[in-house]
């Protein structure tokens, strides 16, 4: 199987090098053919090397020259959004994982699914903004596979199960970085505080995501794309222990539930080597002597969470809005400049702006992006000062 990570120098890019080279390890016939990354030019250039790839892409020309002087001359070195999606599409790649971080995924996967590639898909935005585009391009139901863990569990879950014997889809929240914290406590937190996830390893924007819960917001959108079901079959359980990822209701009363230790390795491989289960589990685990807890999203604790949500339902170009504003949020916490509470206050007032375009076309996605974007950055200016300016976007600027 000949392979294209997208996004491979950031934490799911990363993890997915270690898992081909442990089934390189075992004889597995799988091969990396090309490489994309937004500005960790020097790591990429390590790893194209490495697994000696024929093609890599980066963000722009200014990585591109830098990419060339630290690569053999067969390597052929692209960038951009045309360097990404030419990379999606080329003849010889079986397989595209997409681990690039927002917005600037969604062309790649798209352009992926029409060139009949078959899709591992980290890049939930995708799905988020542009669910409908990705949906109607995807030909057979193999042909693209979750990699997010909530969505790997219900996948394998829903192996076999006739689609009207389904009750309900229920996915998991560990409550993120903050869930014990206070109203007052919030005002306070620090980027640095916002990173550190009890339970989970991953990339900046994604960790902030998940203290606020729009990364949860995001997953329920990902499923009713991905899974066909109408939002209001989708549950949400806070899950402290992130052991149980998804489980499927049935009908009758049965559920049927995936477990694991919280390690990404685990649905990287399994989205690659699917309906394949390879050994060997990335670390031990037992059940003996856990606990595992569950209960609803406290109402009023997320607000965030419920406005993109609410975001999810209304559909049209209001996902995307809401994406977009989120990554400009994001940034802005993470360089200091707004409050943590600041991104939910930001978010609700960006949507409470937008009238949604009905069935989008990307067009029309890359307008409302940019308007959310623009928005985004208007409302924090009012607010906290001028000071704000857009070096930090999050695109391919937050790399790593
Ligand atoms: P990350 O920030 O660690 O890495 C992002 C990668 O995307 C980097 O390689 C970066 O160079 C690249 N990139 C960013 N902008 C780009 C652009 N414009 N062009 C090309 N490359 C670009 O992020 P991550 O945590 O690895 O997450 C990647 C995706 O996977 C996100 O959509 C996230 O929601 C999803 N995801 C991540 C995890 C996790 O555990 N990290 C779990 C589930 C889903
Ligand atoms: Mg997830």
């Amino acid at each position: 199987m000949r392979i294209a990570i997208l996004g491979a120098t950031g934490s799911i890019g990363t993890q997915a090098l270690e898992v081909v080279r442990e089934l390189r390890r075992r004889g597995e016939d799988i091969e990396v053919v090309a490489l994309a990354a937004g500005r960790r030019v020097e790591r990429l250039c390590r790893a194209a090397r490495e697994f000696g790839v024929r093609a890599v892409a980066v963000l722009g020309p200014e990585e591109a020259r830098e990419a060339r002087a630290l690569l053999p001359p067969s390597v052929e070195v692209l960038h951009g959004q045309a360097g990404l999606e030419e990379l999606a599409t080329r003849p010889g790649v079986e397989v595209v994982l997409n681990a690039v971080v927002g917005a600037a995924g969604l062309r790649a996967t798209l352009a992926a699914l029409s060139a009949g590639k078959r899709v591992a898909l980290a890049n939930k935005e995708s799905l988020v903004i542009g669910g409908h585009l990705v949906m109607e391009r995807v030909r057979s139901p193999d042909q693209l596979i979750p990699v997010d863990s909530e969505h790997s569990a219900l996948w394998q879950a829903l192996r076999g199960i006739p689609g009207d014997e389904v009750e309900r889809l229920w996915i998991t929240a560990s409550g993120g970085a903050f869930r014990d914290r206070s109203p007052e406590e919030l005002e306070r937190v620090t980027p640095a505080e916002a990173l550190a996830h009890p339970t989970w390893s991953m990339g900046p924007r994604i960790t902030v995501d998940s203290a606020t819960l729009v990364n949860k917001a995001f997953e329920v959108i990902e499923a009713h794309w991905l899974f066909s079901m109408p939002y209001g079959k989708i549950g949400v359980l806070l899950h402290p222990q992130s052991i149980v990822h998804g489980a499927v209701e049935l009908v009758d009363g049965n559920w049927i539930a995936v477990l694991s230790t919280p390690d990404m390795r685990i649905p990287i491989k399994y989205a690659l080597t699917c309906p394949r289960h390879l050994p060997p589990a990335p670390r031990a685990f037992s059940l003996v002597g856990k606990r595992l807890e569950f209960g609803e999203i406290p109402k009023g604790k997320y607000p965030a969470f419920e406005t993109v949500l609410e975001a999810g339902i209304a559909g049209g170009t209001a996902p995307a809005v809401a994406n977009a504003a989120d990554e400009e949020l994001v940034a802005a916490f993470l360089a200091g400049r707004i409050p943590f509470t600041a991104i939910a206050a930001g978010l609700s007032h960006v949507l409470s702006r937008h009238e949604p375009v009905p069935s989008p076309g990307l067009e029309e996605i890359r307008v409302a992006d940019a308007w959310a974007r623009a928005e985004a950055h208007r409302w924090m200016a009012q607010r906290f000062g001028p000071t704000i300016g857009r070096e930090r976007r999050a695109d391919g600027s937050d790399d790593g």
